[in-house]
């Protein structure tokens, strides 16, 4: 008799002790939408988009008013995510490409260390579902997800609309009524390609079943999710429950459709009782399309869009959720995508490397509400080229250039100046009043420059089409 009791005893000791050891590795999961503006979402103020999921997250989780992306297009943003760094030290950006294209030979550089391989050494199992746009696969075997730290991969190497075919009727272009079968796009399992074009109307659920496998698959160590969907990026696709249902149009239906498979992942990290293990944190990579019409989304109160270092193009929905550990509040500190980075790796016990600059900071004061988080200043580039700053509640703009359709960048003596806090749509410049605010966010960017070294594009270099003979 008093063996069993010891051995009870002993059990529930190393079932507490192996949960307290789960705890000092939570999983951590990232959603991130592709072209979703700051007022697409029901809890950021859209009026007509019904996003009752991502609502409920914000409610019980911790959303963010001030929440960054690091760049004003794709490929950068998502090198800043994974490696907690401004796109221009890992050459993921460019002026006058933006973003790797269909046939690029470029890849995020081997000598990054990306959040899935620091976690991977910490014993983490590692999955990449979703739209990549770090690496061509195709044209360049080292540009796949596997070769940086991830151990699957389901999705799209780059955007859904860099693969037009042949028979796209001539100025159908990405406005008109959309058909799947006018897109090339290749669908990857791992290193395969098992579909082309991929078949866009189910691309959204699809990704939500490989999101929920591999929870469940992983559910008995710690696991690190990065869930980059395809849309609302155009074209715009929606599968047969969401097409035609929303008020909001397409547009709506897709937001809606990322809305539903967001409550799926929560449903299944509840369901697997993992929610009060884990961290996950939606986003988006830039700001809305504004020039898609209205099959672009809204920045709501913010200027411009997805291309400009206007708030509209790089403020972002920013929702953190984790029952338990974080507290139902409205965040209005600044924080950024880089965060993440850093953010990750202290909650897994990794170290963040020490050997290179990391401009992501360690947001778990702001998240736990145990303190609060200083920063000096926020830089927005476009390309390799450091647009505006943002210090406490001013924002300085060097050059402004709108997302498209302004040629050239137009440069600013003395800076444009607006605060944001009083004026986040920034519509009145207050520079003449404020020379130290100039002067003080003018050192911090001397400093950020006198310390950087930008990497050589990975952007520019394509694979040739072959001639016809
Ligand atoms: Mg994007």
């Amino acid at each position: 008799m008093q063996l069993r009791l010891l051995l009870a005893a002993l059990l529930i000791c190393l079932a507490s002790l192996s949960r307290a050891a789960d705890i000092t590795r939570p999983n951590i999961v990232i959603i991130f939408a592709d072209d979703l503006g700051y007022g697409d979402l029901g809890c950021y103020g859209h009026p007509t988009i019904r996003t009752p999921n991502l609502d409920r997250m914000a409610a019980e989780g911790m959303r963010f008013t001030e929440f960054y992306s690091a760049a004003e297009v794709c490929t950068p943003s998502r090198a800043a995510l994974l490696t907690g760094r401004y796109p221009i030290r890992s050459g993921m950006c460019h002026d006058q490409f933006r973003v790797l294209r269909s046939r690029s030979l470029g890849q995020l550089p081997d000598s990054e260390i990306t959040l899935a391989e620091a976690l991977k050494a910490k014993g983490y199992a590692t999955g990449a579902i979703g739209k990549w746009h770090l690496g061509v696969p195709q044209f360049n075997p080292g540009g796949h997800p596997r070769k940086h730290g991830f151990d699957f991969y389901f999705g799209l190497p780059h955007s859904n609309d860099m693969d037009p075919t042949p028979v796209a009727p001539k100025g159908a272009g990405r406005l008109a009524e959309q058909r799947a079968e006018w897109w090339n796009a290749p669908l990857y399992r791992d290193d395969q390609i098992i579909e082309r074009p991929a078949d866009q109307t189910t691309l959204t659920r699809r990704y939500t079943d490989e999101a929920v496998e591999f929870i469940r698959s992983n559910k008995t160590k710690p696991f690190f999710l990065y869930f980059p969907h395809t849309f609302p990026h155009t074209p715009l696709f929606a599968s047969k429950d969401f097409a035609g249902k929303s008020p909001r149009g397409i547009y709506g239906d897709v937001v809606e459709e990322l809305d539903a498979s967001v409550g799926k992942v929560l449903d299944t990290l509840r369901q697997e009782k993992l929610a009060e293990n884990t961290l996950v944190f939606f986003t988006s990579d830039n700001g809305p399309w504004l020039i898609m019409n209205q099959q672009g989304g809204s920045a709501g109160l913010l200027r411009e869009g997805k291309g400009s270092t206007w708030e509209g193009g790089m403020r972002v929905p920013g929702i953190a959720w984790w029952p338990g550990k974080i507290k139902p509040a409205v965040q209005r500190t600044l924080a950024s995508t880089m965060d993440l980075f850093t953010t990750s790796l202290k909650l897994a016990g990794a170290d963040v490397p020490g050997d290179r600059p990391i401009d992501g900071l360690d947001i778990r004061p702001l998240l736990f509400g145990t303190g609060t988080v200083t920063r000096e200043a926020y830089f927005y580039y476009r390309g390799t080229r450091l647009m505006a700053a943002r210090s406490g509640d001013f924002k300085a703009h060097y050059m402004t250039q709108s997302a498209y359709g302004q040629p050239k960048h137009e440069e600013h003596t003395p800076p444009l100046l607006f605060n944001l806090r009083l004026d986040p749509s920034e519509t009145h410049n207050v520079a003449t009043n404020n020379p130290a605010v100039l002067g003080q966010i003018a050192q911090a960017v001397e400093k950020h420059k006198a310390a950087l070294q930008p990497a050589p594009s990975q952007l520019v270099e394509v694979q040739p089409v072959a001639e016809k003979k």
